[in-house]
């Protein structure tokens, strides 16, 4: 029951919040919603919930703390090195392995996104 109502409000944050929010931001989020909730709950129920196929678990290069997307199309993460945000970036799959039987892609691409682009050219 408990992990039923922990699972919806995490749900409904991913869904709300799309910018990979970590188990910590997450957490924070949540205690609005429950105010007992513990970190290592949210913990938990992020791991089952990436077990299930439910979520998507990222580990962008350079960060300690995993983020979380419940966006399951198959895309990339495009993180900015100035801003620090991360977008969701269409890519055309399937990739064509022949033999291979994909299970997972984890695609990540570096660099800086149009509007600090834009900032920069204008500095
Ligand atoms: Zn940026
Ligand atoms: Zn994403």
């Amino acid at each position: 029951m408990r992990i039923t109502k922990q699972r919806e409000i995490i749900l409904q944050i991913l869904r709300e919040k799309r910018s990979h929010p970590t188990a910590l931001e997450i957490y924070n989020m949540a205690k609005e919603h429950i105010h007992d909730i513990s970190l290592s709950t949210v913990y938990r129920t992020l791991k089952d919930m990436v077990e299930k196929g439910e979520i998507v678990e990222l580990h962008m290069e350079g960060e300690t703390k995993a983020r979380y997307d419940l966006n399951l199309d198959n895309h990339a993460h495009f993180k900015c090195r100035h801003c620090g945000r991360i977008f969701d970036i269409e890519i055309m799959f399937p990739l064509k392995l022949i033999g291979f039987k994909v299970e997972r892609t984890d695609i990540y691409i570096y660099g800086i996104c149009s509007q600090c682009s834009k900032k920069e050219v204008l500095a």
